[in-house]
Formats: C-alpha cells, structure tokens, sequence
C-alpha cells in the first residue's frame, strides 16, 4: 500500500502545442517549487528534458579553423563537424 498522497498533486496540461499532454506534478515537487519561490513547470517532464538538451549543444562552443580564410575562430560545431564552417567575415562575404 502506497502512502504516498496525491490529494496536492495538480494536473497541468504542457504548453508545448505538439505536445499538449497531461501531466502530474506530485505533492512533494508542488511544496518544492512553493518553497523555492518557482512557478510550476509549464511543460511535460519529456519537454523540460528536451529543453536542456538543446540549451547544452547551443552553450557547447568548439575552436575551429575558418573553412575559407583558414583564421581561428569559435564556432558551435567542431572541427570534424562535416559542415564548411566560415568566420563572419566569411560568411557575409559569400552571402554576397
Ligand atoms: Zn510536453
Ligand atoms: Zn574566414
């Protein structure tokens, strides 16, 4: 037998449109929140983890040489990234 009370436990509806699902946030994560001044989440546990994932590969910066003028520079992808990868200059160069 569970002891285990879900009378505090709210129900929220994730506001991730292609997601849109039902989810439960558990008494003890409601007092949590409460206590640490936070808004409940707004989006489903598989969201949110979605969500920092994505936040680390955009905060993962990598030196790597310019594809075209061959200078160091700092970019989101790394060296043996298989992309062409130019520096800004670069870049606005060949948008030309
Ligand atoms: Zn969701
Ligand atoms: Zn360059």
């Amino acid at each position: 037998m569970s002891t285990l009370s879900t009378e505090n436990a709210v129900k929220l509806v994730c506001t991730n449109k292609e997601c849109a699902k039902d989810f439960i946030v558990i008494a003890q994560e409601v007092a949590f929140y409460q206590q640490k001044k936070l808004p409940l989440p707004d989006h489903c546990p598989a969201c949110r983890h979605r969500q920092r994932m994505a936040l680390r590969s955009e905060r993962q910066l990598y030196k790597r040489i310019c594809d075209k003028c061959k200078k160091q520079m700092i970019s989101v992808y790394p060296q043996e990234a298989p992309y062409l990868v130019y520096c800004t200059n670069c870049f606005w160069e060949n948008i030309e």
